[in-house]
């Protein structure tokens, strides 16, 4: 951010400019604007520069880690490459289950992507209680993931007494549903403290900016059903952030910002406008919004509908959910069909984001092209997730077209009609 701020351009915004299909110069003034992130560690720098923000392609996060329940690194590991290979670009290491640290330096070692993390999880989990962890294991937890190399850390620095307050007093169903954001509030209300992250907040700025690493602004109050949404517990958090992005920018550090959650799909446009306007343009990465509590076992295809009238709004960055979400630790194939499905979304808003248009566009028009062509090893080629393509379209025999309209295949009459190769 500081090289940015001085006019300078470093190789790393020379690569992220190249992937974007952007001139250095917007990518320079747009970092030094805080409205772009480029999230990395010193101690990491062999990873390709990857940005997040305005005028940059929609970026799709897959959640990974083990859970008390089932802790299985390779697993885990195996998740985070699936995940890349259907469309992710950042993985988090969501890990709570054994050997926290052994996960997390492994994906730091074979994923060749931002990682990021929640390092409250650690701390915490350090404990049979929440309630038992102190402020220096808060701190140490963070300081030891930012040197181990991660590219982003999620801190629930808005979660303060204010917002909990707020939380009393508005009667929602589902009263916090952020996994950090409860260990907070409930560690506050115990000990009648103010968030440590937040009263301390110039000492993580200081631990995070010797490792040049990026904060994810995290939002504890995120609204955790439709009813929810929109409250005053999630806007108390929100100017909170607001003033936290400015506090960030102000030493040099990097911020993005997490939003919700649950939400009626009429408040996502306006909450996405007023998140950005408060967070004064700061990158915004969402978690769904899920549309409606009812599909559990879909969770993927409500949040996908969520995360594509969001990025219309103006959201960066999408968290993929997947069909375990409110069920169980996510599968191999669980992950998959989260990225698939998040990846989807993305492109879906890519086609209308300033930036991106034309170039999410010219993809669209080669798949057009080949479809009209008939060309189906094309339409592979160009598809999101090939393989499922291909699997369906096996059940055809023996066709030019495909099984749905056969020899009634409007493609080819129209085609044969105009003389059209
Ligand atoms: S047969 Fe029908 S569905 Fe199949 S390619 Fe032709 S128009 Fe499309």
């Amino acid at each position: 951010m500081e090289y940015a701020r001085q006019g300078r351009s470093i190789p790393a915004f020379k690569t992220a400019a190249v992937a974007e299909g952007l001139g250095p110069e917007r990518i320079v003034r747009l970092i030094a604007q805080g409205r772009v992130v480029i999230p990395g560690n010193v101690a990491r720098e062999h990873i390709t520069p990857m940005a997040v923000g305005e005028c940059m392609s929609t970026k799709v996060n897959a959640n990974v880690g083990t859970s008390q329940a089932h802790a299985d690194v390779e697993e885990e590991v195996n998740k985070a490459r699936i995940a890349m290979q259907y469309g992710a670009d950042t993985v988090m290491d969501l890990s709570t289950g054994d050997d926290i640290d052994n996960v997390r330096r492994r994906l730091l070692k074979e994923i060749e992507a931002p990682i990021g993390t929640v390092p409250i999880y650690q701390a915490a989990s350090a404990y049979s209680s929440v309630l038992d962890m102190n402020t220096d294991d808060m701190f140490n937890a963070l300081r030891r993931h930012v040197e181990d190399g991660v590219d982003f850390v999620t801190v629930h620095a808005g979660v303060t007494t204010k917002a909990v307050e707020h939380l009393r007093a508005e009667g929602r169903i589902l009263d916090i549903v952020s996994r950090g954001g409860s260990f907070m509030a409930a560690w506050m209300l115990h000990h009648g403290r103010e968030n440590p992250y937040y009263a301390e907040f110039d000492y993580l700025l200081e631990i995070v900016k010797e490792y040049d690493v990026t904060l994810s602004l995290g939002d504890g109050m995120r609204p955790g059903c439709t009813a929810d949404a929109s409250d005053r517990c999630m806007f108390e958090e929100v100017i909170t952030l607001g003033e936290l992005v400015q506090r960030s920018r102000d030493v040099g550090v990097q911020a993005m910002v997490e939003g919700p959650g649950h939400m009626p799909l009429d408040q996502i446009e306006p909450a996405v406008r007023s998140i950005k306007n408060i967070c004064d343009s700061a990158p915004l990465y969402l978690l769904g919004p899920l549309v409606t509590d009812l599909a559990p076992g879909y969770d993927h295809i409500t949040a996908a509908i969520g995360g594509a009238v969001a990025g219309m709004a103006g959201a960066d960055y999408l968290c993929m959910t997947t069909p375990a979400e409110h069920l169980a630790l996510p599968s191999v194939d669980d992950i998959r069909d989260g990225a698939v499905v998040t990846k989807i979304a993305a492109h879906a808003i890519d086609l209308v984001k300033a930036g991106q248009r034309q170039r999410a566009q010219a993809q669209d028009n080669e798949m057009a092209r080949v479809r009209r062509n008939l060309d189906w090893d094309g339409q592979f080629k160009q598809a999101i997730d090939p393989e499922r393509a291909m699997a369906i379209h096996s059940r055809c025999r023996d066709v030019e077209t495909c099984s749905m309209c056969g020899e009634l295949c409007s493609i080819k009459l129209m085609r044969d009609v105009l003389g059209k190769k």
